[in-house]
């Protein structure tokens, strides 16, 4: 069987009900009902476009699949609707159920329904008029029907709902309408918690839900790199976690840790406005209470490129990220390809100690000009800021070169630093490419290659690289 059915908004009730008595129409039954909506474990629904929910009207409870719509004007899909055993702790035990099998909660929708039904051209049609919790009034005409009537029934569907009176169409669901008016009511202010304990609390609910958890860490100083990252969890995940602290187990003594920008309130806006549920900014002392002992290193890796010209900061970044993993949980974990030998060292860490985390890596966003969006663009004066586009700019002649087919890492590394020259308050900490797998120079480079580079200008150090090939 086949479900074909239109739906209207913001129809008016009372003239649709006069239209349906003349027409002799049988009814209204009135129901309460419930759907409660899950998403499955193994794809998601919003993408395959079919829908899966416990319906409960009264103490009746259903089980419904429909599948994936078919093209048409009006809406056909192969629909699956299951009894099951009656009452609010049969209805518990499926939700349970479904959950313990990996089946995550998405929204409840509730209305009221009056049901309505009349003879139409041969079919059983069934008019619903609906009340929707925070949508609004909607008409639904409906009939089931076999495949081979299917056009001649939607036709039938079209004219009646032109004899009631209705005809500004809403192809969405209710529960689709319902997610996208979430998405786009005002941001909320995010939680923020600041101690483990807290922390654990706050996602508690999340756990027993089973609801997936993305986390995107960060050093705080937000911008659209960073938002970037946070949008990409938000899209696959139930409950998205920033985590905003400066760790100091990543600087070295000399280094900027003390005058790191750390605009908190700012951040924590930002953050709700791309979809933080929640905000983790730790104490130095809740990551490093008196005593701590315990450090991550991944050899080799740690000690190339960013590694050499900053020993030890590595080794503080794993060491935190996994202390972020151990507390937070997450499903997903989001990093930016901006720092890209981070992401292959944490990459290598999840690996190695079988950390259940799925890393996701996000593209370097950019200005227009080039210049990768970084929290210590701020320290940059306007002539600094200028020449600073000199990264992307050598960058951007070794891809010419690779691109024409130079493989010698040499011609590529002398490019850029010919660049880098041009800009008087730049200095070249490494410019080079290397494979992306091991970041060492190879003698020649193959098929993948990675530009990267490090430079002061004036005492602001910047970092960016480029993936090249494969
Ligand atoms: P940070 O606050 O600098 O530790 O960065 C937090 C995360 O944001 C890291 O995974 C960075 O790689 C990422 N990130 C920083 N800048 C950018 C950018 N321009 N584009 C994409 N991701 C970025």
């Amino acid at each position: 069987m086949l479900e074909i059915e239109q739906k209207y908004s913001a129809v008016d009730h009372a003239a649709v009900r006069a239209a349906l008595a003349a027409l002799g129409a049988g009814g209204p039954e009135v129901h309460d009902e419930t759907d409660h909506y899950f998403n499955a474990p193994d794809r998601d629904f919003a993408r395959t476009g079919e829908a899966f929910r416990l319906r409960r009207i009264g103490a009746v409870n259903l089980l419904t699949y429909k599948g994936p719509k078919q093209p048409a004007a009006v809406k056909i899909r192969p629909e699956l609707e299951v009894p099951l055993l009656p009452g609010d702790d049969a209805a518990d035990e499926y939700v349970d159920l479904l959950q313990r099998l990996g089946y995550r909660p998405v929204a409840v929708v509730h209305k009221r329904r009056e049901s309505f039904t009349l003879q139409r051209d041969g079919f059983d049609v069934q008019v619903c008029l609906d009340a929707v919790d925070d949508l609004g009034s909607f008409a639904e005409v409906e009939v089931l029907s076999e495949q081979e009537h299917a056009a001649r029934a939607a036709d039938t569907l079209t004219r009646l709902a032109a004899e009631l009176g209705v005809s500004t169409v809403e192809p969405r669901s209710y529960l689709t309408q319902l997610l996208a008016a979430r998405a786009t009511a005002s941001p909320r202010t995010p939680r923020v918690v600041e101690t483990a304990a807290e922390l654990r609390a706050a996602l508690a609910e999340a756990t027993r839900q089973r609801q997936t958890v993305g986390l995107v860490p960060t050093m705080g100083a937000l911008h659209d790199g960073h938002l970037s990252l946070i949008r990409a969890a938000r899209a696959r995940n139930d409950v998205v976690v920033a985590s905003i602290f400066v760790n100091p187990t990543q600087f070295a003594p000399h280094e900027d840790f003390a005058r790191y920008p750390r605009p908190f309130a700012d951040d924590v806006r930002l953050c709700g406005e791309a979809g933080v549920d929640l905000v983790f900014a730790p104490a130095r002392k809740t990551l490093y209470p008196e005593g701590y002992r315990t450090y991550v290193e991944v050899t080799g890796l740690q000690d190339v490129l960013e590694g050499a010209a900053r020993p030890g900061h590595f080794r503080g970044v794993a060491t935190v990220v996994l202390k972020l993993f151990n507390l937070v949980r997450p499903d997903r974990a989001y990093f930016g390809q901006k720092d890209a030998q981070q992401v292959r060292i944490i990459q290598q860490m999840v690996r190695d100690l079988d950390v259940p985390v799925d890393v996701v890596v996000c593209p370097t966003i950019r200005e227009p000009d080039g210049l990768a969006l970084s929290s210590r663009n701020r320290y940059l004066d306007a002539d600094q800021r200028r020449q600073a586009t000199v990264l992307y700019r050598a960058m951007d002649a070794a891809r010419r070169l690779y691109e024409a087919g130079e493989r010698d890492p040499a011609a590529l590394r002398r490019a850029m630093a010919e660049q880098i020259a041009t800009a008087p308050a730049a200095v070249v900490d490494y410019a080079v490419a290397v494979d992306p797998d091991t970041f060492e120079p190879p003698a020649r480079l193959g098929d993948a290659a990675l530009l990267a580079v490090a430079v002061r200008v004036g005492d602001t150090r910047l970092i960016d690289n480029l993936r090249l090939g494969g």
